[in-house]
C-alpha cells in the first residue's frame, strides 16, 4: 500500500535525522563525512538531512574547514539556541522550571515556592509565563513536559494519583497545553525525569546502570539500565517511597506504617532534627545543615536519617545491582553527616558489598534535576526528527 510505504519512508527519515542530531549533540561540530562515518548513513542521506536541519534553523555550517587526510570539508554545528524545551517539576511546596535548548544548554532555570497558592495554579502560571517569555525573546518552543511526584497514566498526560498533592485522575497536560498554547505536553513521574536529568546532565551521565533516589517531602527512585529509564508494565517502576523499608512504627501520609518515606522524607528529617521547615526542601536542608556543626542533636538526627537511607539503598541495590546510586534533592546539603551513616549501613546490609559496592554519589543538579529531565522530554519532538518540515 502506497500510504504505508510513504509512512515507512517518513519513519526512516525521522530515525536517521535523530541519529544525526544525536551525534551532533553528543560530540559537537563535525563534517558531513564524519557524520556519515559515525551514523553509518550514506553521505547523500547525511547531506539531505543536514539541508533539512539547516532550513529548520537547527544546524548551520560553521565556516571552518577541516584539514588533514582527504578533501577538506566544512564543519556542521547544531544551532537551535532559540528552539527550547520547557521542563517543569511540580511538588508540594515548589515548582521548578528549566528551559533547555537543542544543544542541551540550560537557558533559564528557576525555582518558585508554592506559598499560599496551590501547586496546580503555580505550575500553570509559571508555564504560561515561561512560554510568553520565550516568545517575547523571539524563541520557538519545541514542547513542554511536567514532572510530578506520583503515578502517571500510560498516555503520559493524566496524573493518576499524586498522594502528596492530593491529585487523582487530573488532566495536567491539557491544562499546561492551554496555559502555554503548545499542544502535546508530556507528564512523567518526577524520579523518572530526575534520572533522565542525571543521565543527560549530571552524575550518571555515561553510566549504563544507575539508581537515582530523590528526596523531597516524598521519596522516589529512577532506575536506569542500559542508559534508559526502566518504567515497568504500567509505568510505575521505581515507586519506592511506600515500600516497607523504614522504621516499622513510623506512620506515613498514605495511611500505612513502615514506609521508607515516613523515615527518610523531608518531614522525617525535620522531626529528627527539630528544625522548622523553610520555603523549599533545599532551603530546609540548608537550614538543617547550618545548625548541625554546633548542635550535636541535629547532627545525630541527620545520621539517623542517613541510616534509614542506607537501609533502603542496601535493599534496592541488592535487587538492582547498579553501578552507581545517586542521591538527589534535600539529601545533598546534608551529605557530610548523612552519607557516612548511610555507607556504614550499606556495608552491613548489602549482601555483595565486599564484591561490588555501588558508588554513592551526590546529584550536582540541586532541585533542578527533574525539571532538566522534563526539559529533555520536551525536546523529544525535535530530537526524534518529527518537528522538521
Ligand atoms: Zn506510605
Amino acid at each position: 500500500m502506497a500510504s504505508s510505504g510513504a509512512g515507512q519512508v517518513e519513519q526512516l527519515r525521522r530515525r536517521n535525522t535523530a541519529r544525526v542530531l544525536g551525534v551532533l549533540r553528543a560530540d559537537g561540530p563535525t563534517t558531513r563525512t564524519d557524520l556519515s562515518r559515525r551514523t553509518g548513513l550514506a553521505k547523500a542521506t547525511v547531506g539531505s538531512i543536514v539541508t533539512d536541519l539547516e532550513s529548520a534553523g537547527l544546524a548551520a555550517e560553521t565556516g571552518e574547514l577541516t584539514t588533514g587526510r582527504g578533501r577538506p570539508g566544512r564543519t556542521v554545528a547544531l544551532t537551535g539556541a532559540d528552539v527550547l524545551g520547557l521542563g517543569f517539576e511540580v511538588n508540594v511546596d515548589y515548582v521548578a522550571t528549566v528551559s533547555l535548548d537543542v544543544g542541551g544548554t540550560v537557558r533559564h532555570a528557576e525555582t518558585v515556592p508554592v506559598g499560599d497558592e496551590t501547586p496546580w495554579d503555580v505550575v500553570t502560571q509559571v508555564a504560561a509565563e515561561r512560554a510568553d517569555d520565550v516568545r517575547a525573546a523571539g524563541g520557538r518552543i519545541a514542547g513542554c513536559a511536567v514532572a510530578v511526584p506520583g503515578l502517571v497514566a500510560s498516555d503520559r498526560r493524566t496524573v493518576r494519583w499524586a498522594p502528596n498533592l492530593q491529585w487523582r485522575d487530573r488532566d495536567l497536560a491539557a491544562s499546561i497545553d492551554a496555559a502555554t498554547g503548545v499542544a502535546g505536553t508530556v507528564v512523567d513521574n518526577d524520579a523518572n525525569c530526575a534520572a533522565v536529568g542525571e543521565s543527560s546532565h549530571g552524575q550518571a551521565s555515561g553510566v549504563d546502570s544507575a539508581l537515582y533516589v530523590t528526596g523531597t517531602v516524598g521519596i522516589g527512585a529512577g532506575w536506569i539500565v542500559d542508559g534508559a529509564v526502566v518504567r515497568g508494565h504500567g509505568g510505575f517502576a521505581g515507586e519506592v517511597g511506600h515500600l516497607p523499608l523504614g522504621d516499622p512504627a513510623a506512620r506515613c501520609g498514605c495511611g500505612r506504617t513502615g514506609c521508607w518515606e515516613a523515615s527518610v522524607g523531608l518531614r522525617a528529617a525535620l522531626a529528627a532534627t527539630g528544625v522548622t521547615e523553610a520555603s523549599t526542601p533545599w532551603a530546609s536542608a540548608e537550614r538543617i545543615a547550618a545548625a548541625a556543626p554546633d548542635t550535636p542533636a541535629v547532627a545525630e538526627g541527620i545520621a539517623l536519617i542517613g541510616r534509614h537511607v542506607g537501609h533502603g539503598v542496601a535493599a534496592l541495590a541488592g535487587f538492582a545491582d547498579p553501578e552507581v546510586v545517586v542521591l538527589g534533592g534535600y539529601f545533598v546539603p546534608l551529605a557530610p553527616w548523612l552519607v557516612p551513616a548511610a555507607e556504614e549501613v550499606i556495608g552491613e546490609r548489602l549482601t555483595f558489598a565486599d564484591l561490588h559496592r555501588p558508588e554513592l554519589l551526590l546529584s550536582p543538579l540541586g532541585l533542578q534535576a527533574a525539571a532538566i529531565g522534563a526539559a529533555e522530554h520536551a525536546l523529544d519532538p525535535v530530537l526524534t526528527g518529527s518537528l522538521l518540515p
